[in-house]
């Protein structure tokens, strides 16, 4: 089972043997707090799970999900490649040492210098999202005299049951091309008879924190019926196949439990046979973990600041961050929760909404949570925090971005420094009155 290594020692919540008291003196909050041995429990599981004696596998990190050059080191000590969606993702994965050949370009609207830039250090693999990009890329490739190995994103028309915001595949979806497109099949041909284009197979994601198997079950019958059709009508053999990411992570309390290995395991028994039941033979299937990998292991740290009753009769607490490093509650109403760290023990328990500093109305963090009753300078903890939030984070009001630190074992790693006051004027410059 992959569980955080959570300990309450005298009222004080301790995450990988070290006491959020003193992480929060040390690098002040709110603070993201990664808890690396499930970090690294969780990539050893994919990488344990989804395996096939039929096939090659490949994990794939979309790095989208929290990407710096700490945690980029971390996971490629795992073999992954790394799926990347513009320049400075790219550039990141680059400067952490990844090689150029793990990296996967996606995107739906990649730019004629990102697309060079890919050509030129010699990308793993380009994942073709359209056939205007198509042509941008061939142009760049001619050119350039030089070729590079593809995949075409298909989005194949399976319904999933998250939010709007996070479905990828439906028939207005701006992803890739449809399935039951007709260009879709012209846009094969073009890649199949392209000299400077491999295509090796074709792509999927069907969205994001998609629980139920059923859903990669029914997109893994769709992108394998494809492929066999396509196979057979233009007499080629297609060696891959990547069904994408999406798979669910815990994020509160009441959320069931996932085990991610099993469902690891019984998808790839599922993708085993129909791959057989189709008489493919592909040699290399992916998938492109993002959530799953990193956000059950992150939990964002604050301290307790004011707190209210508005006239209603709603007890607010408030914390000293917000949607600048969490927007995922107010842009998409995710669901957290919170308690009280360096009140362990106590029992006493009241229902307050948690709210943050920043000046929207619709900045809260939490609805309703039973906390131990806070008062100010308390520590409050979200935890299952770690995708898409210090990735998604801004400097909205002017609030610098918090520190990113890992745990483990007693020990605490800086991975990204707090921001200071300088950062968030260094490209700023002074207006000048007499010019
Ligand atoms: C966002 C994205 C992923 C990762 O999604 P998660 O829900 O974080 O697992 C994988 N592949 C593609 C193409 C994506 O856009």
């Amino acid at each position: 089972m992959l569980d955080l290594n959570f300990r309450n020692k005298n009222g004080v919540l301790h995450i990988g043997g070290v006491s959020v008291e003193s992480l929060a003196y040390k690098y002040k909050t709110p603070l993201y707090v990664y808890d690396q041995k499930l970090l690294k429990k969780t990539a050893e599981a994919f990488k344990e799970n989804f395996k096939s004696n039929q096939f090659n596998t490949e994990i794939v990190y979309a790095t989208k999900a929290f990407s710096n050059l700490y945690v980029l080191g971390l996971l490629n000590t795992y073999g992954f490649s790394f799926d990347c969606v513009s320049y400075g993702e790219m550039s990141v994965c680059l400067k952490a040492g990844i090689r150029a050949e793990n990296i996967h370009f996606h995107g739906n609207n990649k730019t004629y210098d990102e697309l060079s830039f890919a050509v030129d250090h010699h990308v793993g693999l380009i994942i073709i999202d359209s056939s205007d990009e198509y042509s941008l890329l061939n142009e760049i490739l001619t050119d350039k005299k030089k070729q590079v190995d593809v995949l075409l994103r298909i989005n194949p028309d399976v319904k999933t049951d998250t939010h709007q915001f996070i479905q990828t595949s439906n028939a207005d979806s701006k992803f890739g091309v449809n399935i039951r497109d007709d260009n879709t099949k012209k846009l094969i041909k073009n890649l199949i008879e392209n000299e400077n284009m491999n295509l090796l197979g074709f792509h999927a994601h069907i969205g994001s924190q998609v629980k139920d198997l059923s859903f990669f079950e029914e997109e893994a019958k769709v992108m394998i019926q494809f492929t066999k059709k396509i196979q057979e009508e233009f007499s080629y053999r297609f060696t891959s196949l990547n069904l994408g990411g999406g798979f669910g992570c815990k994020e509160n309390f009441d959320d069931d439990d996932l085990d991610l290995e099993r469902l690891l395991r019984n998808y790839i028994s599922i993708i085993e046979s129909l791959v057989d039941d189709y008489g493919l033979d592909l040699t290399d299937i992916g998938i492109e973990p993002g959530r799953s990998m990193v956000g059950m292991s992150g939990s964002t740290l604050y301290r307790v600041g004011s707190i209210k009753k508005t006239l209603q009769g709603h007890p607010i607490v408030f914390v000293d961050g917000g949607m600048s490093d969490n927007i995922r509650v107010s842009l998409y109403d995710a669901k957290y929760s919170a308690f009280i760290a360096n009140k362990m023990d106590c029992d006493k328990k009241k229902k307050y909404r948690v709210g943050g500093k920043l000046c929207e109305s619709g900045d809260f963090l939490i609805k309703e949570e039973e906390l131990a009753i806070p008062e100010r300078d308390d520590l409050l903890l979200i935890p299952f925090s770690g995708a898409y939030t210090y990735a998604m984070s801004s400097n909205y009001n002017k609030l610098v971005r918090p520190a990113v630190v890992f745990v483990e074992d007693g020990k605490d790693f800086l991975a990204v420094k707090r921001q200071d006051i300088e950062h968030l004027i260094e490209n700023d410059l002074y207006y000048k009155q007499d010019v």
